[in-house]
This record gives C-alpha cells, sequence and structure tokens, in this order.
C-alpha cells in the first residue's frame, strides 16, 4: 500500500519518537525516504592512527588499558586505548553511564568513533561513539539526518531505512524529460537509485560533490522537487482559469479616462503598458491574478486609481487595502481627491475603513458599501472583516502586498458580494520590493507580473552616504541648513528589536535632541521650524493629525520609527537620516530611502552606523551598506539581498511556515528551475495522472499557500 498515512493515525497511542516524527511531519513512508541526511559519518573502515591528522573523523578499535571517573577539573570518564596498528588514544566523556563504564572496562576490546584530536598529550576523542567490535562494518557511509528533541539517530537511521523499502519511488518523471536535464550525460539516474545513494553513498563517492549538492543523485532530487514546484503552480493556474470574474470594461470616454485627462501629470510609457495590461486583464471573464511590481516612487497609486477607474466605470465596486493606517489614509486622501469629483456627480463615492474609527462612522460606511454607494472602499485589515459585505466587488487591490498574508488575500476574494454570485474579484497586487528573477519564475511562478520600469520624470538622484554615530553634529548641521531652506526631514530611529517599548525611548530622545539643536531656526516662511514625533504606539488620530501636518509642510522634521517605512508620500522632503543604519535589512532601508528623491529637489540619505561594543560592524551589515550606497535600483537591491539573506524573506507569508524549497537553491539551480518550467505544462498535458502522482509525493496536503 503506497505512501497512505497510517490507519487510525489521530488515535492510537504513539511513542516518543513517533511523536517527534510527526512534529518532523515524517509521517509517510516517502516523507522518510525524502528526508536526505545533514551530513555522513564513514564506519566503513577501522583506520589506524598513523595516517590520522588532527580534526579527522575516524573509526578506531583498540583495547582498553585503563578506565576511571576523574573529578576534576570537572567530573568525566576517562579511557585509554591500545589502539590497532600502534598508538594510544584518550577517550573523554563528560555525560556518561554504566553503560560507557561496562563497556570500556580494563581489557575489553571496543571501537570508537568521532573527531579525532591531536594535542600535546596525544590523540583524543571526545564523546566518541562506542560500537561493538563484533558487528559487520556498514559497506556505505552511516547518515546523519536532521533531527529533534527526543528522536535518537539510531531510531532514525531504522525509521528511514524500513521507509525506503516501503514508499513507492516509482518514476513520475517521463524518460524524454529525464534526458532534458541540464548536465544530464550518460543514463539518468532514478528516483529510488538517486535516494538509495544519498542515504547510504559509497564510501569511495566525492565527498564535496556530496557536500555542495552538485552530484548528480542531488540533481536528481533537485528536479523533482523543482518539478513538483512547477506541477502545483500550473495547477494553481488551471483552477483559477475556471474561475469566473465579471467582465470589466470602461466606456472609451468613460471614467478612466476622464481621470487621466484630470491628472496634473502625463502617465509615463511604463505606467501606460501597465495600465493597459491591467485592462486587458480586467476584460477578460476569468480573475486576474496580477502582481505590479515597481520600484519605490515608481508611481504605482495612480494605476491603481486607474484600475478602480475601470471597474466602477463597469458598474461594479473596488476594494483597496493597505497594510498600515498612515498608507491606507494616505491612499483615501489621494483617492478622494482624484476620483470623488468625478464619482460624485454618479451619486456614488469613496469609503474608508479601519479598525480605529468611530463605531458611528464605521456603521455608515458599511452601509454604504453594502448598497454600492460606495463605489471604491480603502481602507487597512477593517476591509476584509466579516461585517464588510459588498454589494458587487469586482476588483481587490492589495499595496505592498508582501505585508498580507495569505489568509487575508484569500479573504478578500471571498468578498464578490452577492450580486457576484459564483464570481471572484479580479486581483492587483503591489509591491515595491522586487522579487528576484529565480523567485518570480519558481515561488511565483502562477502570477502575471507587470513591472515599472521607469521613474516619472524629473526626479534627481539620491545621494546616499555612509556615516559613523560620531559625526551626528554634522548632521544636525546639515539639518539646520535644509530646514533653514525649507525643505523637510525625516529621521528614522534604530529598530530595537527585541523591544517596542526601547524603540519608543529612542525615538522620544532623539526627538528631544533634534528640538533643542533646532531651537531659534526659521524655515523659509520666518517661523520658527518644528519637530515631529510618529510612533506605532501613538492613537490612530494623532498619527493621523502628524503624518499631515508634515505633508502640509507645518512639520519641517518627521522622527519617526519604521511606522513610516512603505508607502509614505511628501514630495517636498529631501533628507533622510537613518539611526543605526546596520540594524535594518536592505530592502526595509531601500524602501525608506524612497521616501525622500520624490520631488524635483536633489536629496540626500544619510546612515549613520554604530559600531557597538565589539567595535565592529558585522560583514553582512556592511554588505547592505555598501550596496545602498551602490545602487539605488530596487531589482538590483533585490538581487543582494536575496544573496545575502535567502529566500525567505521575499517569501513572507506566502511561505506559510513551511520552506517551499528544502533541497534545491534558488541562486544556484536556475537551470534546474527553468527545466522544471519547461516540462511542468507538458506534463500535466501528456502524463496528468504521473502529474498529480508527483505533486502528492512531494507535497502531501499542504497545497494551500498556492491558491491565495
Ligand atoms: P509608489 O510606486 O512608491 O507607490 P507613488 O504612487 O506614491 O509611488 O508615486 C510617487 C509620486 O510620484 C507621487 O507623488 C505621485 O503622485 C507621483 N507620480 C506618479 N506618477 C507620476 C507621473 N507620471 N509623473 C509625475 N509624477 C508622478
Ligand atoms: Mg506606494
Amino acid at each position: 500500500m503506497p505512501d497512505a498515512a497510517p490507519a487510525g493515525a489521530g488515535r492510537e497511542r504513539l511513542s516518543g519518537p513517533q511523536r517527534a516524527l510527526r512534529r518532523l511531519g515524517l509521517v509517510r513512508p516517502i516523507d522518510l525516504a525524502l528526508h536526505v541526511p545533514l551530513r555522513y559519518e564513514d564506519w566503513t573502515r577501522v583506520r589506524p592512527l598513523a595516517d590520522a591528522r588532527d580534526g579527522d573523523e575516524a573509526l578506531i578499535e583498540g583495547e582498553v588499558l585503563a578506565c576511571e571517573v576523574l573529578l576534576r577539573p570537572r567530573r568525566q570518564l576517562v579511557a585509554t586505548l591500545a589502539v590497532v596498528g600502534g598508538g594510544r588514544c584518550t577517550l573523554r566523556f563528560f555525560t556518561f553511564y554504566p553503560s560507557h563504564q561496562r563497556a570500556l572496562a580494563v581489557g575489553a576490546r571496543v571501537r570508537a568513533h568521532g573527531e579525532l584530536r591531536g594535542g600535546w598529550a596525544g590523540w583524543t576523542l571526545v564523546h566518541p561513539r562506542l560500537l561493538s567490535p563484533d558487528a559487520p562494518l556498514p559497506a556505505g557511509l552511516t547518515p546523519v539526518y536532521p533531527t529533534t528533541a527526543g528522536l535518537p539517530q539510531p531510531y532514525l537511521r531504522t525509521a528511514v531505512a524500513r521507509a525506503l523499502q516501503q514508499a513507492d519511488l516509482s518514476e513520475t518523471v517521463p524518460p524524454e524529460a529525464l534526458a532534458d536535464l541540464p548536465g544530464a550525460g550518460g543514463e539518468p539516474w532514478t528516483l529510488q537509485a538517486a535516494l538509495a545513494f544519498l542515504h547510504h553513498p559509497d564510501p569511495r563517492a566525492p565527498r564535496t560533490a556530496l557536500d555542495d549538492r552538485t552530484h548528480p543523485a542531488w540533481q536528481r532530487l533537485k528536479a523533482e522537487e523543482l518539478l513538483a514546484q512547477q506541477l502545483a503552480q500550473v495547477r494553481a493556474r488551471r483552477e483559477r482559469d475556471a474561475l469566473r470574474a465579471p467582465v470589466l470594461r470602461a466606456a472609451d470616454d468613460g471614467l478612466p479616462w476622464r481621470l487621466q485627462s484630470a491628472l496634473p501629470f502625463a502617465l509615463t510609457g511604463a505606467q501606460q503598458r501597465v495600465v493597459a495590461e491591467i485592462a486587458a486583464d480586467l476584460a477578460r471573464p476569468t480573475p486576474m491574478h496580477r502582481l505590479l511590481q515597481g520600484d519605490v516612487g515608481s508611481g504605482k497609486t495612480v494605476v491603481a486609481a486607474l484600475a478602480a477607474a475601470v471597474a466602477v466605470d463597469a458598474g461594479w465596486q473596488c476594494a483597496l487595502m493597505a497594510p498600515t493606517e498612515i498608507l491606507a489614509e494616505q491612499h483615501f486622501g489621494k483617492m478622494v481627491q482624484w476620483l470623488e469629483p468625478l464619482l460624485a456627480p454618479l451619486g456614488r463615492g469613496v469609503a474608508w475603513l479601519t479598525g480605529s474609527q468611530p463605531r458611528a462612522q464605521r456603521q455608515a460606511m458599511l452601509s454604504r458599501i453594502a448598497a454600492g454607494e460606495a463605489a471604491l472602499v480603502v481602507g487597512t485589515h477593517a476591509v476584509i472583516q466579516e461585517q464588510v459585505t459588498f454589494e458587487r466587488l469586482g476588483l481587490a487591490v492589495i499595496d505592498e502586498q508582501h505585508r498580507f498574508g495569505v489568509a487575508q488575500r484569500l479573504a478578500l476574494r471571498h468578498k464578490a458580494g452577492a450580486a457576484a454570485a459564483g464570481m471572484e474579484p479580479h486581483l492587483l497586487m503591489m509591491s515595491a520590493t522586487p522579487i528576484p528573477r529565480t523567485l518570480a519564475m519558481s515561488v511565483y511562478a502562477d502570477l502575471d507580473v507587470s513591472t515599472l520600469d521607469e521613474l516619472p520624470p524629473g526626479r534627481s538622484p539620491i545621494v546616499t552616504k555612509v556615516l559613523a554615530e560620531h559625526r551626528r553634529p554634522e548632521v544636525m548641521e546639515r539639518i539646520r541648513q535644509q530646514v533653514a531652506q525649507g525643505r523637510q526631514v525625516y529621521w528614522v530611529c534604530p529598530l530595537i528589536e527585541e523591544s517596542e517599548a526601547l524603540d519608543l525611548r529612542a525615538a522620544t530622545a532623539t526627538h528631544a535632541e533634534l528640538a533643542a539643536a533646532l531651537q531659534g531656526v526659521t524655515g523659509a516662511d520666518g517661523r520658527p521650524v518644528q519637530v515631529g514625533l510618529l510612533h506605532s504606539r501613538l492613537p490612530p488620530a494623532e498619527k493621523k493629525a502628524i503624518m499631515a501636518a508634515f505633508a502640509a509642510g507645518a512639520l519641517a522634521v518627521l522622527v519617526s520609527t519604521t511606522v513610516i517605512e512603505v508607502g509614505v508620500d511628501v514630495p517636498n522632503a529631501s533628507l533622510m537620516v537613518i539611526e543605526h543604519a546596520e540594524r535594518f535589512g536592505l530592502s526595509q532601508l531601500h524602501q525608506l530611502r524612497g521616501r525622500v528623491g520624490r520631488g524635483a529637489v536633489a536629496s540626500v540619505c544619510l546612515l549613520l552606523y554604530s559600531p557597538g561594543e565589539s567595535g565592529r560592524v558585522s560583514e553582512s551589515a556592511r554588505e547592505r551598506l555598501r550596496a545602498m550606497v551602490e545602487t539605488q535600483d530596487g531589482f538590483e537591491i533585490a538581487r543582494r539581498d536575496l544573496a545575502i539573506r535567502g529566500p525567505g524573506e521575499f517569501l513572507g507569508a506566502r511561505q506559510s511556515g513551511a520552506p517551499l524549497l528544502r533541497f534545491a537553491d534558488l541562486q544556484t539551480d536556475e537551470p534546474l528551475i527553468e527545466w522544471a518550467r519547461r516540462w511542468a505544462p507538458r506534463l500535466w498535458q501528456r502524463h496528468p495522472g504521473q502529474a498529480q502522482r508527483h505533486l502528492d509525493r512531494w507535497l502531501g496536503g499542504k497545497l494551500d499557500y498556492l491558491k491565495a
């Protein structure tokens, strides 16, 4: 019986190791078969000490000459072996049991496996594994598996060995696809052979190819995994194509056209192209699932407004959701400014939903939304709450989508409303964090992607400088000059991971320092300049008032925690100071820097760092700061961030806990990703049964994350 979960899995009594297996997700035989070793130990031959080097892993055999428990410097069991082939070796145990003492009785013969340390006092093995000298030596390398508390290696080894016999490892990849594998020379490895090898490699196998996963058996396993991922994506796309969505098409002289003519600027070429791509999707009867990626400041908001205008012109509602109240508020302001004048004559308007609004206002908004009178609804997570019912939601836009989880995106998709029974709204996701190419090809392969690769004209580049903390006085001076010329400044306070309270204390102190430093300075209008303080603990109304004051120019300097990280748009701000920049991630720094350089004035970003107690900034922090100085291109930043940190950050909530790729690596396995992309659609088409079996084998029941 292939790969079925054990019967009655929920009720039976499990032993400790069995429970530990469950915790690791090792339930079916196939799960265990795919649980590949972390590394190997060589127990295949007994080594003489003569050809050993310090640090070598070795299996030695010998006779116990002495064995005693020492109490100083700490309690330990120490035995001396006369090693076969000559020489002596000390075995040392800091935790030990009577069984150790029995095995190491004077005169006994033992085998010991461990890492040899060669000091001035001769060879030592600390905590070696003791083996009986009578047992036959294994023919292959001994696997060491990733494990968890309560799951000893020997138990796991036995379980895996049994599973390798039981699991159905028959081929699901057709020969023509295997023959096409990059670098495949000669007879391709079967899955069965690859797994047998990876669990118990021949001791003569090249260890580096095993360690760096370039061995053909590894390639085969990675290819399988990547193929499963692509098959899942192809299936997700097909399932979506089977759904229905309203056809949204605007009249030639309808709202989008009128909005565009009313804008104070002309769209960039990239914006026009992207708007056309979106409009084409909206006019189709299947739900759009499109990601709009564009660097900070590339003008995504107006694209969202135009998409909304299409939906509204076609008689449907649109929702626009943003991850923070500040950003939602700002979007609301823009949508009102751009769309209300056009909607009011039609008796429709823009509604606003947030967790913090007064009850009565909220009720009023809810009934306008339910009645369809609110053509556009802007808000935070409040938009997807249960009480919110749309009359007919045709389009949902999610700004800074990587900040939202799968569940939230799903919730929005299920809100089409009574008038749209059986349909799903179109979905437009926006992000300033571009997805590196390999990720786009793999994890996001089920999305359509539009890219704004052009900034609006008239922007001058931002000059970025990295300064040590002791140059703070110069920074203060620079701020004085800027504000005296009527410019505005952001000062972002350090990120203190452990504690929001500490973040706040740092921000409050900096605020006081800046207020004191700017005392008596007058702005371009001759009035004394004001410094504001913004942080996440403030009540929403106050945040809103401070943001509004900064946007209106009444505050010259805004000291803030990272609450301004995303989306905030105040074009007159031309200087950004980030304190303790070494603590921030690269994408985060780039996002923050994107708050300046939004107008025509030349902007500057100063990254202050302090080496801390060690007197040094970590290598990765230095790489991040260097990247910030060297490039302003969001794609390049994303590429470097991926190199520094790995893909976790980009996946965000989409990953929902379980790592998507256990074996393949997005950096090094691009040719395999391309192979999987080529073959997944053909496999579904030509061998659907095999494709399904392949998916079940690799993903079991964990497919939900792909549906959002
Ligand atoms: P982001 O892509 O970071 O969300 P925004 O939508 O906030 O960028 O746009 C940044 C700024 O550029 C805003 O002030 C916006 O009004 C302005 N803008 C957008 N498109 C254009 C354009 N085509 N020409 C001039 N300014 C534009
Ligand atoms: Mg934005």
